[in-house]
């Protein structure tokens, strides 16, 4: 059985809950994730989006890709936290940010993606998949 997982922004507005167990979990050091989230990678542990019950409302903000598709990352607009990502390559699947989830430790990375980009302070498991750009297809 799944375990559930459940997560959700500083201010509390944003919370979610899934029900079923990650596709993948993966590191994104792409320059849009440093932007993003103000540091090296965003942490992403993405789930099937219909296993999502979301109660509050991110604000998404949409950019496109190194790759050509489009990112949305949603954010509480009170607080600012970053909780979600819609990708355009996975439409059936949500991204969760590891940092907003109620026990981030389930964050067991199997790749990083973008180490094109990533930052020399920025200290890579080495025993992980490494992408040099986005999710392999
Ligand atoms: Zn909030
Ligand atoms: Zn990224």
């Amino acid at each position: 059985m799944a375990q559930k997982i459940s997560g959700g922004c500083a201010c509390g507005a944003i919370h979610y809950e899934c029900n079923a167990d990650p596709v993948v979990m993966l590191n994104c050091h792409c320059r849009d994730c440093q932007r993003a989230s103000g540091s090296a990678y965003a942490a992403v542990v993405v789930v099937p989006k219909r296993a999502v019950q979301m109660r509050g409302e991110p604000r998404y903000y949409k950019a496109v890709g190194k790759a050509g598709k489009a990112i949305e990352r949603g954010f509480c607009p009170t607080c600012g936290s970053q909780v979600t990502v819609k990708l355009e390559r996975l439409p059936d699947a949500l991204g969760l940010q590891a940092g907003s989830l109620d026990d981030p430790s389930i964050h067991r990375p199997k790749m990083d993606v973008f180490t094109s980009s990533a930052q020399p302070w920025d200290h890579m498991n080495p025993n992980i998949q490494k992408h040099t750009e986005g999710l392999p297809s």
